[in-house]
């Protein structure tokens, strides 16, 4: 749990603001995360590492030389938002490009995606690194659905090291690339980490067991054994690592013996030693160790063991010095803090105050009235919603979907027309809620005021135009289709039998009930079905029996925006 706090909600900015009162003379804060306060040389590929809060030395703690340039902070485990990765790259761009690099999660592919093209639209060459090193997470033909757990280390290691000696972008790209495929991690949890200001743990451990194949946001392990020795422990993981390797992994490799949060150093150390022993057992040379706490989850008890397997070119990359606030090596002269010189992030225009329509405005306020509706809902489930992504997620989509309805509410001004006013409502769900529903949602509610704002057309035909946009946006964003156990799943049925309700002749508000059945009844089915996507689906097996959260919350607001449709027609009637 947290000890030391003020008030919880403030927690991760109060902690960032410590960090960079404790290490100015390494780092500044930017918006978004902090850089390096003395830049790398011009001309260098600017390495952005990033993800939520609650890992600490990742990802602030490595920011420095011969490590990443920037850091992108979010809420704790909440991936940050796509401005935020876009603000920390502009600040951080020393003219060479920007490399981001990060755990392979769907809510940072999506908002270090929309930013890397942002930074592409104005000229800036930018590429993503996704670290997938987590062997628990998915068999090894699909190393691309791997989670990134503590080798994400490796990957910032390499690359910080080739983007200050100088190389060019394709070359420190090609090695970040390299170096990721020859990480793999396997670790052990014996008891879950609790959020700021909760009472409780995310999950707990049976008694007398532990959990294999940690998760690194509160998701259990994937399968719990009874308790061992250390050097039993130790035969577990380096005996499943040696069994996933690289093709031509060669024999020399770097170890990291890694601490989630509250096991001492000393117990790392024991562990450290039975994993030598059994490295050198089967042949294998140790080069340049290191043990201690590089990616942790707030105060999880827990251990990993990545094995890094090097060769010709990464080995003096591994070896190189590097110097920032957590993590330093060999010899560095550090150069003296730089007055910010870097290039100022260009904020998103305000869309043009376009001259909106009567009628646009009139359907504007009619759809606000909509929002405050799917606001008090899901206010009101929140806890709920958090305790289902809790069983196999990370617990955080009742505060992440209030913290971006509440934005979104914020930002809803209808004076500016039924489209800008959903465009701008859902671009700060999106940046202030972070994570893949808000990038979901926020992508939804503008592509439902693209649709709607048509005065010309009826009613009818714009809803269900509205509910495909809906369904077009989240799917061509996050790849999902119906059964793979996301809100896919509950958003597919509201729009067919919407548009299946109006074309047999009922009424808007009738037809929007009928959609809302389908999607609350697909949304609860969704608990036979085994998650093929998103943070859930490496605990498959713990998923099933519970319906998937995201689906739940959709179906919870088409049901409360049914609702409405209803009362307002009948107000309308009674008048
Ligand atoms: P995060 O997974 O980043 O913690 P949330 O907890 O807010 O984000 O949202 C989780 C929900 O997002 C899941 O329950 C699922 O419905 C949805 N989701 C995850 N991945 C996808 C995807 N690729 N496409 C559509 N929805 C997804
Ligand atoms: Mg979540």
């Amino acid at each position: 749990m947290t000890r030391i706090a003020n008030d919880a909600a403030d927690f991760v900015p109060q902690a960032l603001a410590g960090f960079v009162a404790a290490h100015g003379d390494l780092v500044r804060a930017v918006d978004g995360g902090v850089v390096r306060a003395a830049p790398a040389a011009r001309g260098t590929v600017a390495l952005v590492v990033g993800g939520g809060s609650g890992h600490y030395p990742a990802f602030a703690g490595v920011v420095g030389a011969g490590m990443a340039a920037g850091a992108v902070c979010g809420n704790i485990f909440t991936s940050p938002s796509a401005g935020q990765a876009y603000r920390v790259a502009k600040a951080a761009h020393r003219g060479g490009g920007v490399l981001f690099s990060f755990g392979n999660y769907a809510g940072d592919v999506l908002h270090f995606g929309e930013a890397q093209e942002r930074l592409r639209d104005e000229g800036i060459d930018a590429r993503t690194v996704l670290c997938t090193d987590d062997i628990a997470s998915a068999p090894i033909d699909e190393l691309h659905k791997r989670r990134g757990i503590a080798g994400d280390f490796t990957v910032f290691k390499i690359a910080g090291a080739a983007a200050e000696r100088g190389d060019s972008l394709d070359e420190v790209e090609r090695l970040a690339r390299l170096a990721n495929h020859r990480t793999r991690t396997l670790g052990v949890a014996f008891g879950g980490c609790t959020f700021p200001g909760a009472d409780e743990p995310l999950f707990a451990v049976p008694e007398g067991m532990m959990s294999i194949g940690l998760g690194i946001h509160g998701e259990p392990g994937i399968r719990d054994v009874p308790r061992a020795s250390s050097a039993a422990l130790a035969d577990t993981l380096v005996d499943a690592l040696l069994a996933d390797v690289p093709e031509h992994r060669g024999d020399r490799v770097a170890v990291i013996v890694n601490g989630l949060g509250t096991i001492k150093y000393e117990e790392l150390f024991v562990l450290f030693g039975d994993v030598a022993a059994r490295l050198e057992g089967a042949g294998v040379t140790v080069v340049q160790p290191e043990v201690g706490e590089l990616v942790t989850s707030l105060d999880m008890a827990g251990a990993s063991v990545t094995l890094f397997w090097l060769d010709d070119e990464l080995e003096p990359l591994w070896a190189a010095p590097a110097y920032s606030p957590a993590y330093r090596k060999g010899a560095v002269v550090v150069a003296a803090p730089e007055e910010s010189e870097t290039e100022e992030a260009v904020l998103p225009e305000a869309a043009e105050a376009a001259e909106s329509s009567e009628w646009s405005r009139h359907a504007a306020a009619v759809a606000l009235a909509y929002l405050d509706v799917a606001r008090a809902t899901v206010h009101e489930h929140e806890t709920d919603l958090g305790g289902i992504d809790a069983i196999a997620g990370d617990g955080d989509h009742g505060v992440g979907m209030r913290t971006g309805v509440d934005a979104a509410r914020g930002a809803a001004d209808p004076a500016r027309g039924l489209s800008a006013m959903l465009a701008a409502a859902g671009d700060a769900w999106s940046e202030k809620a972070g994570g893949t529903s808000g990038a979901l949602w926020g992508a939804m509610l503008r592509a439902i005021g693209g649709a709607l704002d048509r005065e010309e057309a009826d009613v009818r035909s714009t809803a269900v135009d509205a509910a495909h946009a809906a369904l077009e946006a989240v799917t061509s964003r996050g790849g999902a289709s119906v059964g793979d156990k996301t809100m896919v799943d509950a958003l597919e049925p509201f729009a067919r039998v919407l548009a299946e309700r109006l074309a047999d002749g009922d009424a808007i508000g009738q037809a929007l009930e009928a959609a809302a059945q389908a999607s609350t009844e697909a949304a609860t089915a969704t608990s036979s079905l085994r998650p093929a996507l998103g943070r859930a689906r490496p605990l498959a097996e713990k998923s099933l029996g519970h319906p998937d959260a995201g689906a739940t919350s959709l179906a919870l607001i088409a049901t409360a925006i049914a609702r409405e449709s209803r009362a307002h027609t009948s107000r309308k009637e009674d008048r």
